[in-house]
């Protein structure tokens, strides 16, 4: 049996949550769950837990699990394993939040013309900051069409001089913030988020981008809707949003790792409001630092809440904590991030408890090719994308932010006996890919071909 991971803050902060023995039962939970009855918030802790009567995680109740999971996933979207062709073209570093479980951000106080680094641009490297104008996004995306992707997802730091459009600027310009410092001051101006949408929606790519976060940040000092904001965004080319900077929807968790950021009551207003506006929503969580099962119980039932009212999610995402070079790492707040158990256990409950989300991805990013590979059979059934160009993962010290071929996908997934398939962002699109094609390259972006899409880019383009 696994001791369960020695984090330092599961012992050292006082939760009102946390797993705990309970009326219910692991075996009622597990029957529950294998008779497609839908959980409770008790019978999810009874689950990831693999029960609270007994210290650590019992490997024959997570086999059951796992088990469980499994052919909950062979029953509601059989064999095939989706992935879609993409890439990140996130626009900045700069953010001044402060969460700690990130290290994607720079103080935007170092793209300042009177800073103390200098910033390199969108050529730079996942080491060093950078900031994009919409003109480069703009060329990044079109390259990379030209390529054959479907998709371009974007998400960025807060940086001080985004606006929503002119008019946000001249708010905030005029009230003098909150959290706003013109353009002008920085080395780099990244536009408005409407300039950056137009700039990205190149020859009718899919762009998913503006998290909640993101949408707060484009109506602060105003008293806009959220439903304003994303029709605005819509309308200069935004096509989905991603339901990231949910981290844990339990505010004591958040106030422990992204004090400053908006709270689950927000973040579930804005995505209500995305989805009233007609815009696809994913769905995330991020889990294996501070929290425990109770708070991942507790999330998935904010997130099956959500999906009830609004129908909009078209998948949901669980995301294992990087914990090397975080600020939660650094202060000593966390010694390590989810286990392996706690891995399989998230993918397996997130599958039995979400009865109304027909995919949940497997992070290959945050788990690495092996076990990215085993949540297939975790209850997992969608395996990510091409991911052009990822810097989030990196910067925070995981191993696996890397390209992934067509061939390699295809190569992979058919090794485990599963059938590889090409999506949209919002699964309503598939193609099987035919593993003895030759050539393997993505056909359903608006210039993809067939030719296979590979990681090396073309000569720089003139804008
Ligand atoms: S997670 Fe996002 S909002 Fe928080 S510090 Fe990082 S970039 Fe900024």
């Amino acid at each position: 049996m696994e001791r369960r991971p020695t984090n330092v803050p599961r012992d050292r902060f006082d939760f009102a949550h946390a797993p705990a023995a309970s009326d219910q039962s692991f075996e009622n939970a597990l029957a529950k769950a294998r008779g497609g009855e839908r959980l409770t918030v008790a019978d999810g802790i009874e689950l990831l837990a693999t029960g609270t009567d007994r210290e650590g995680i019992d490997a024959e109740r997570k086999a059951l699990v796992l088990e469980a999971a499994d052919r909950r996933r062979a029953e509601t979207v059989g064999d095939e394993v989706t992935f879609v062709a993409n890439l990140n073209n996130n626009v900045t570093t700069a953010c001044n939040t402060g969460c700690l479980f990130c290290n994607f951000k720079d103080p935007a106080g170092d793209f300042e013309a009177e800073g103390p680094a200098p910033e390199t641009g969108a050529t730079a490297d996942a080491d060093h900051g950078f900031t994009k104008t919409p003109a480069e996004s703009r060329r990044i995306v079109r390259d990379a069409v030209e390529r054959g992707i479907y998709e371009v997802t974007s998400v960025s730091g807060l940086h001080p001089a985004f606006a929503l459009h002119d008019e946000h600027r001249e708010i905030l310009e005029a009230a003098g913030g909150p959290n706003y410092k013109p353009a002008e001051r920085y080395r780099t101006d990244p536009g408005t988020y409407v300039e950056q949408m137009e700039a990205m929606a190149v020859d009718g790519v899919h762009v998913h981008s503006m998290t909640p976060e993101e949408a707060y940040h484009a109506c602060r000092g105003t008293d806009w809707s959220y439903e304003e904001v994303y029709r605005t965004l819509r309308e200069a080319g935004l096509d989905s949003v991603p339901g990231t900077a949910a981290e844990i929807l339990v505010d004591e968790v958040r106030k422990v790792i992204c004090p400053e950021k908006i709270d689950s009551g927000e973040w579930v207003r804005a995505m209500e409001a995305a989805a009233a506006v007609g815009l696809d929503v994913t769905a995330t969580v991020m889990y294996g630092h501070v929290d425990n099962e109770a708070h991942r119980a507790m999330h998935l039932d904010a997130v099956r809440d959500l999906q009830d009212r609004t129908g909009a999610i078209t998948e949901f995402v669980p995301l294992s904590f990087v914990h090397r070079n975080t600020p939660l790492n650094e202060e000593g707040l966390v010694t390590s991030g989810a286990t392996r158990d706690e891995d399989e256990l998230m993918i397996a409950v997130s599958r039995l408890y979400l009865d109304n989300v027909e995919h949940v991805q497997s992070s290959w990013v945050k788990y690495g090719d092996e076990l990215g590979l085993k949540m297939l059979s975790c209850g997992a059934d969608d395996f990510m994308g091409t991911i052009l160009s990822e810097e989030i993962t990196k910067r925070a010290g995981g191993d696996y932010g890397e390209f992934r071929s067509f061939e390699e996908y295809v190569d992979m997934i058919t090794a485990v006996g599963r059938v590889p398939v090409e999506r949209s962002t919002d699964y309503r699109t598939r193609r099987v890919v035919d593993p003895d094609a030759d050539p393997i390259g993505p056909a359903l972006g608006p210039k993809a071909d067939g030719t296979p899409l590979t990681e090396a880019p073309p000569a720089p383009a003139d804008d």
